[in-house]
């Protein structure tokens, strides 16, 4: 039975991951290149240690959460020479398919999982986080209670890199409807229509959605969205970029039609390269409204 965890990588969303498995009751040990990231690991009751190797040393189980799929190549080539095999190692990062694959076939000696999640930092602290799993079906089931304290869903979606394809796709489709939520409320305003009552609107037909409904991308009507604080994050722009370039590089390789997933791209790497990465995605919202149009059409 797993008891003790090795956690690599303890940035925004790592060492609240982190912090939920020691509230519940497992000793883990982190390791993170950067200082103000191991305070705050240790703050939250991590015992943090200063490399790959010591971070490893007697557990059962390893999860990385990395920036990107470089990262987590090069530390999984290390865990490779420095894990028992049968250990349970677990990479919940968001990187592509291809480098998810590969990242499993790294450690053929243990019981590996690709686990990207959806939720954000609130769902990290929260220990809400959907999972998407990808892997062997005993991994899978082998992964399930170490990542249970982090999760509100466990979702498994089928063989080694099953979970980061789930992944892609569900972001790509929220960049997509984030998109379509703002150019619906730039409308209804040159429209003349109020925000609540636009929304009152589209929240109850057939236009509801997340991002209306949930995350709504203009101020008031959804108390709790970015919008409602100046659109601080959430989950920043950059970072949807991110998955939108991993979606965009998916449909080339498998020769996917998404013709959308590409427009949206091509909108956040606008809105990205406007200096406003660091705002949430939803602040898309403003940059379409402040932004010079044609006809309706973005000039990007
Ligand atoms: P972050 O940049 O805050 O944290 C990553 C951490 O990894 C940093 O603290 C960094 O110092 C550390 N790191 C880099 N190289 C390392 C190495 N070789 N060894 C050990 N530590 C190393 O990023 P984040 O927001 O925590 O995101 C982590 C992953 O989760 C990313 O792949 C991201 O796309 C994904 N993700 C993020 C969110 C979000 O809302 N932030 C949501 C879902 C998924």
């Amino acid at each position: 039975m797993t008891r003790s965890i090795a956690f690599i990588g303890l940035g925004n969303m790592g060492a609240p991951m982190a912090g939920n498995l020691v509230k519940a009751g497992y000793t883990v040990t982190g390791f993170d290149v950067a200082p103000a990231a191991r305070h705050n690991a240790a703050e939250r009751g991590v015992r943090v240690v200063d490399s790959v190797n010591a971070v490893v040393d007697g557990v059962d189980a390893v999860i990385s959460m990395l920036p990107n799929a470089a990262l987590v190549l090069d530390v999984w080539t290390q865990l490779a020479d420095i894990v028992r095999p049968g250990t349970l190692v677990i990479d919940s990062s968001t990187i592509d398919v291809e480098s998810a694959r590969a990242a499993h076939l790294l450690l053929p000696a243990c019981v590996t999982v690709d686990a990207p999640v959806s939720g954000g930092t609130g769902g990290a602290e929260a220990g809400t986080l959907s999972f998407m799993l990808g892997g062997e079906a005993d991994a899978i089931e082998a992964a399930r209670p170490v990542l249970e304290p982090m999760a509100g869903r466990i979702i498994p979606c089928g063989a080694a890199g099953a979970g980061q394809a789930a992944k892609l796709c569900n972001n790509m489709l929220l960049g997509i409807s984030m998109i379509g939520a703002a150019e619906a409320f730039v409308l209804g305003e040159k429209l003349g229509l109020e925000h609540q009552a636009l929304f009152d609107v589209l929240s109850t037909s057939s236009g509801q959605c997340w991002s209306v409904n949930t995350y709504c991308p203009v101020p008031g009507p959804v108390p709790t969205s970015p919008a409602n604080r100046d659109y601080a994050p959430g989950f920043a722009g950059a970072l949807m970029l991110k998955d939108l370039r991993l979606a965009s590089q998916a449909a080339t390789d498998c020769v996917a039609a998404t013709p959308l997933g590409a427009k949206a791209r091509r909108l956040y790497e606008a809105f990205v390269a406007s200096g406003q990465g660091h705002k949430d995605f939803s602040a898309i919202f403003a940059y379409l409204r402040d932004n010079h149009v044609e006809h309706g059409e973005q000039t990007v």
